[in-house]
């Protein structure tokens, strides 16, 4: 396995960074997960401008542009023999005495790491998956991909201590996101999701609202309230492991009839259709 690191390839056991890296200290560091299907990334353009945003937002200034991106994460995939799987792209901005202010002149310190798989299991596709919620007791900069992940993590854990797949965070009564994913509620044949208010705005977001126009089913960026679990139909997740999840349980809750719903499979087929189209796959 070869790791990518600051402008070269190497092998994994020697991609080491500093013990001073502000993306350690501080989580002074933005992130992607990108998908490949195939051997061909999966919407990469977006990834890499919400990856300049978030740079952007942080004021971590990127060293290649989307040209050089491609041409480095493609020659990952190419050399780890990944096909299906995905890679972890890391900027931190760099290497620095600890101080919390930064100094002028830092290097970033670019990762990259390819893996294979990250397809949700069949059995999470064809019966659904668990969800809990929580308090989203993040910061107020949460379309900001960063590394300083630890209320998601915090939140996950429980999740997975409850036998559940995700944890849905809920800020002010309304339901904003999950920990690594987007979330969708069904009501009364609309679908519904947060706006692009504080939230990660998702690459698989977006292709499933591009899904759903084309399906014609009304779609609605408008906050949830949480009450409306006990209502909805259908919950569904997106992202980019995910892929498309129905949510077929809430806290211990049936979603409508407990079963992945008929919005669910048309926004799943959908997005299949489309990653069949862009990357051949
Ligand atoms: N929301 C959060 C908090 C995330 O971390 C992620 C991805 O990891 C998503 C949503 C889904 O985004 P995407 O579809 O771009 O993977």
């Amino acid at each position: 396995e070869v790791v990518f690191l600051n402008g070269g390839f190497v092998p994994y056991d020697q991609a080491v960074v500093p013990v001073e890296d502000r993306g350690f200290l501080f989580a002074d560091a933005i992130y992607e997960v990108i998908r490949c299907y195939g051997g061909r990334f999966f919407r990469l353009d977006d990834h890499l401008e919400r990856l300049e945003q978030s740079a952007a937002a942080l004021e971590i200034p990127l060293p290649y542009d989307r040209a050089r991106w491609t041409q480095v994460l493609e020659e990952l995939i190419r050399r780890n023999g990944v096909r299906d799987g995905s890679v972890y792209v890391q900027v931190s901005r760099g290497v620095a005495p600890r101080a919390h202010a930064w100094p002028d002149g830092l290097q970033p310190t670019v990762v990259a790491i390819a893996r294979p798989g990250g397809t949700p299991p069949a059995e999470a596709v064809r019966r659904g998956v668990k969800a809990i919620t929580v308090p989203d007791n993040r910061w107020g900069l949460c379309w900001v991909k960063t590394t300083g992940l630890l209320p998601n993590v915090l939140a996950k854990q429980r999740a997975a201590r409850a036998g559940a797949y995700e944890a849905l965070f809920v800020r002010d009564g309304l339901l904003t996101e999950g920990t690594s994913s987007n979330v969708f509620v069904v009501r009364e044949g609309v679908l519904y999701t947060h706006p692009l208010a504080n939230i990660l705005p998702g690459v698989t977001r977006m292709v499933v609202l591009e899904v759903a126009r084309e399906a014609g089913i009304p779609v609605r960026e408008q906050a949830i309230p949480v009450q409306w679990l006990e209502r909805a139909s259908e919950v569904i997740l997106s992202g980019t492991n995910s892929e498309v999840l129905a949510v077929v349980e809430v806290d211990g809750r049936p979603v409508g009839d407990g079963r992945p719903g008929p919005v669910f499979a048309r926004l799943r087929e959908g997005y299949l259709a489309r990653v069949a189209a862009e990357t051949g796959a």
